[in-house]
């Protein structure tokens, strides 16, 4: 059956996308080139914040009334359960995250409607299968969020914090390196707490004492495998073994994904982050002090239920002070059943958008302050294609996760490594010159 996947969300559902894509064509499927040409579309949902979920609910309507097999998986599905269907008019089947394994079945079956929901606790299926092509791949290490904070309704729909275990996440990192990968990116909701809750590694080692470093560690031991990333990062994971292993292996990039959410005290205690201003402040100075360059990227939350004006400004100064290389501003969207849910959403939409504003604007600022510094300093990219906003230049990435665009040296290939040499700088990209 010609069959296309749609995604919504985060890097988490690109890569669960990815498994069904690899699961189905190993099942005799055919990837449809677009959405016309496709008999079955399989919609991959976020329910985060509300317009993530109503976006995906949206989409799935009108392709079931365009007379499309639409199967919903992912995060609303877990949240929204039978209620799919009655959101979905139409919907054949709805698939929760951890029984993402069970797509070629539920096709091959052909019984409709049907719904698939994890407990939450279950081991989930399919997550080694992979359909890459280029060099980047991710791998997942860690599903589900034992962390709860209050907002956030991960946690009720992708279940408790389960890690693979590390044989397993290495045997899967080598075969992807066999066919030509050479950057790894781990996935998780909070990586750093890899083999906290379950298990990763079945004996103790001398020379690392925390499991993630460990599995860094490891992974930077298989040849050819030239980067390695990991996202996201909670700052209580921040630990000087961390930054051992960044500083014993040249090939784990200089970028943290590493949400602070907000910059007040009292805001913080409120989301129950377990950390404080203060202490998030020091594990970002314990990167740079490491490394200079040492992109720190980060999610913040506007209008939190009684954010006052002093809190936002808290978090405006954090950012300052915390100098971020980019960041994702998030209007606060009550999500049912958390606890924050409860809580009055007393922050003004407007309210919520002028904060969003002024965040974003001084990040604007910011971004380009920093990538100034970069100018005439030499950046090793991974070439990844002709540049999306000019095709007379390709784009592709630092270390520091940082997009730099180039005009193309004669004969480049996706995944060469290419030094460039600085010349211009923008808030969200860097220019310069193959060397
Ligand atoms: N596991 C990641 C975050 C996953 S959700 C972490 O904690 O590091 C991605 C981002 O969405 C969060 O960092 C947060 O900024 C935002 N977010 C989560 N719940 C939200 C809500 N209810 N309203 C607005 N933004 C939210
Ligand atoms: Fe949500 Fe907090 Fe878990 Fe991140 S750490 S997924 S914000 S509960």
């Amino acid at each position: 059956m010609k069959f296309l996947v749609k995604t919504y969300g985060c890097q988490m559902n690109v890569r669960d996308s990815e498994a069904v894509v690899a699961l189905m064509k190993a099942a005799g499927h055919e990837q449809a080139a677009t959405e016309e040409d496709a008999e079955l579309v399989l919609v991959n949902s976020c329910t985060v914040r509300d317009m993530a979920e109503r976006k995906a609910i949206g989409k799935s309507g009108n392709l079931a009334s365009d007379g499309k097999i639409v199967g919903l998986m992912g995060c609303a599905v877990k949240r929204l359960g039978e209620d799919a269907f009655r959101k979905v008019k139409g919907l054949s089947f709805a698939v929760s995250p951890r029984r993402i394994g069970l797509v070629p079945k539920i096709v091959a079956d052909g019984v409709y409607p049907r719904l698939e929901l994890d407990d939450g606790d279950e081991i989930p299926t399919g997550l080694d299968a992979h359909d890459v092509s280029g060099f980047k791949a991710f791998v997942t290490i860690l599903v589900g969020c034992d962390n709860r904070c209050s907002y956030c309704i991960v946690p009720d729909v992708r279940g408790h914090e389960y890690s693979r275990p590390a044989a397993e996440v290495l045997a899967e990192a080598r075969a992807l390196v066999a066919r030509g990968v050479k950057e790894i990116c781990f996935l998780g909701q909070s990586v750093l707490r890899y083999g906290r809750r379950t298990p990763a590694w079945p004996d103790a080692d001398a020379a690392w004492t925390e499991p993630f470093p460990r599995l860094l560690a490891a992974l930077c031991e298989i040849e050819g495998l030239e980067r390695v990333r990991f996202t996201s990062a909670h700052p209580k994971g921040c630990t000087d073994e961390l930054v051992r292993a960044c500083r014993r292996f040249p090939q784990v990039c200089r970028h943290i994904h590493l949400p602070v959410q907000s910059g007040s005290d009292r805001v913080l205690a409120e989301m129950g982050r377990r950390y404080t201003r203060a202490e998030y402040l020091a594990a970002v100075k314990k990167l740079r002090d490491f490394d200079p360059e040492f992109a720190v990227t980060t999610d913040v939350i506007v209008g939190y239920p009684g954010e006052t004006e002093a809190d936002f400004e808290a978090t405006r100064s954090l950012m300052e002070e915390a100098q971020f290389d980019n960041a994702f501003v998030f209007k606060y969207s009550p999500r049912p059943g958390t606890r924050s849910a409860a809580l009055p959403d007393d922050v003004p939409v407007a309210e919520k958008e002028r904060r969003d504003q002024v965040l974003l604007a001084d990040q604007e600022a910011r971004g380009l302050k920093r990538n100034q510094m970069l100018v005439g300093t030499v950046r090793e990219v991974f070439a990844e294609g002709p540049s999306p906003r000019n095709a007379a230049r390709w784009s592709g990435r630092d270390s520091g996760n940082r997009i730099v665009a180039f005009p193309p040296p004669p004969g480049i290939r996706a995944g060469d490594s290419v030094s460039v040499r600085i010349v211009e700088a923008h808030p969200q990209i860097l220019v310069g010159e193959a060397v």
